[in-house]
């Protein structure tokens, strides 16, 4: 019971995996980065990469000054909070120990909970599956939308006409359908230049 109370309070987490790579996609891609990923996501995404995160009781529940020092270890100081689905949690006690320690905090999020935590950078990235917590529009820095069937361009723009004017708007082929959808995305990118195209390029240097 203790142990619910903590992570309820965000003092614990479930720890599905943490681990020091290099940013593939996004606005940071190429920078190295320590990856802590969260156990637990509800928004079931069918060609989700991690399904495995889905159960978020099957990972070890950790203190976060255990999480953090691990990250303190490597030379890198950008901190990604990723999942799973991470705003199942609430972040203000792990951000605020993170930005103590001198890390910048990024995070990528399908923003289907409400916002918590104090970032650097929000990747807000929607899914269909499940409908975005209003709270993300304000707080995305990034609209990453991953492009698995061209009606996913539609669903692009919806999102893109509520975040703010500063955001930076991303299309990224999910890399199964990559093939099929790259000519869609650079003809919609170049008739729409406030768009960019964001690669999974961990994945074709084949970093893990
Ligand atoms: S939100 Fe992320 S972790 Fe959750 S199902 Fe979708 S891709 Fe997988």
């Amino acid at each position: 019971m203790q142990v619910r109370e903590e992570v309820a309070k965000g003092n614990m987490l479930p720890l599905m995996e943490a681990f020091y790579t290099i940013q593939g996609e996004g606005t940071f891609t190429g920078h190295p980065a320590y990856f802590i990923r969260l156990g637990g996501c509800d928004v079931g995404c069918v060609w989700c990469d991690v399904k495995d995160s889905w159960e978020g009781e099957k990972w070890p529940v950790k203190p976060i000054e255990e999480i953090v020092a691990e990250a303190e270890r490597f030379p890198g100081r950008l901190v990604v909070i990723t999942g799973g689905e991470p705003l199942m949690y609430n972040l203000g006690p792990i951000t605020s120990l993170l930005k103590d320690r001198g890390f910048t905090i990024n995070i990528e999020t399908s923003g289907a909970h409400p916002f918590s935590g104090s970032f650097d950078w929000v990747c807000f990235s929607p899914k269909k599956f499940k409908a975005p917590h209003p709270s993300i529009y304000e707080k995305a820095d990034e609209l990453k939308v991953i492009v698995f069937h061209k009606s996913d361009i539609g669903f692009a723009e919806k999102h893109a006409a509520q975040v703010q004017s500063h955001c930076t708007l991303l299309l990224q082929p999910e890399w199964s359908k990559a093939r099929e959808v790259s000519s869609l995305i650079v003809d919609y990118v170049k008739d729409h230049p406030n768009w960019k195209i964001s690669l999974q390029t961990h994945k074709f240097m084949d970093i893990p």
